[in-house]
């Protein structure tokens, strides 16, 4: 499995994007960025996305992504989630007002997008792929993801608070190469997380001390673009060994 990552920010300034993982490229993880870094015959190659949360740093690049790739391929791209999740990007987002319905359009039998829902905690196909989605704390539903293939797996925690599960399902993996897990606010701002279902460096280190025996990587995304430094140095204070930040454009192979 070769992951690109196109954008790891919790928000946006020039030359720092809202999460995307490209996949092996044809799957998406997270709809923060990728329609602004991948080519169009890049974005053609596209055929699932998977998304963790329906908020808008997650999702804001598919309704242009419909719009780009309408009538340039014969299948539907998967957009896999959550039903709540698909309903909220349907009520509120592809409804023909803020944007038109994609998954209708052109024609209902053969759409730019269809409803791919999954159910948390059990195991789904995701073309090559297997994935598994846990449960996290935030103000929306949102889940962490356990992306597996046959050389090994990947979590990716999504947008989290402090929480429980997902460490548990963590500590039960057999074959885990990487963790990617978000910190969007330094220390100065912990109200802010707490409320806004965000870990800091400080809470970050509580929750790996949930961690039994996980000796992987442990790469850490979602940061504030504009608060970079700060959280590398509180980081870097916890001196432990596992743990880097994220580099946007990277690749890395599991
Ligand atoms: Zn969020
Ligand atoms: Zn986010």
């Amino acid at each position: 499995m070769e992951l690109e990552v196109l954008g790891c920010y919790g928000g946006e300034v020039r030359g720092r994007y809202t999460p995307s993982l490209l996949i092996d490229g044809s799957v998406v993880l997270d709809a923060g960025s990728f329609g602004a870094r991948l080519s169009l015959q890049r974005q053609l190659r596209i055929e699932h996305v998977l998304l963790s949360h329906s908020h808008c740093d997650h999702v804001k690049d598919l309704p242009c992504f419909a719009d780009l790739i309408i009538g340039k391929r014969r299948r539907p791209v998967a957009i896999h989630a959550t039903r709540q999740t698909l309903q909220v990007l349907r009520r509120n987002l592809f409804n023909n007002r803020l944007w038109p319905d994609f998954f209708l359009l052109p024609s209902p039998e053969q759409p730019v997008l269809r409803e791919a829902p999954f159910a948390s905690g059990r195991w789904f196909r995701l073309g090559h792929l297997r994935v598994k989605a846990v449960p996290v704390v935030h103000p929306v539903e949102s889940m962490a993801f356990v992306v597996r293939d046959t050389a090994g797996s990947f979590v990716y925690s999504g947008d989290t608070g402090p929480n429980d599960e997902l460490w548990r399902v963590v500590n039960r993996l057999r074959d885990l190469r990487l963790l990617l897990v978000e910190v969007k606010f330094p220390n100065s701002l912990q109200m802010v997380a707490d409320a806004a279902g965000h870990l800091t460096p400080r809470t970050l280190a509580r929750e790996l001390a949930k961690l039994n025996g996980v000796d992987v990587p442990i790469l850490l995304y979602h940061l504030k673009p504009e608060c970079v430094a700060e959280i590398g140095r509180q980081v870097k204070a916890l001196a432990d060994s596992r743990l880097r930040l994220l580099r946007q454009g990277e690749r890395i192979r599991i």
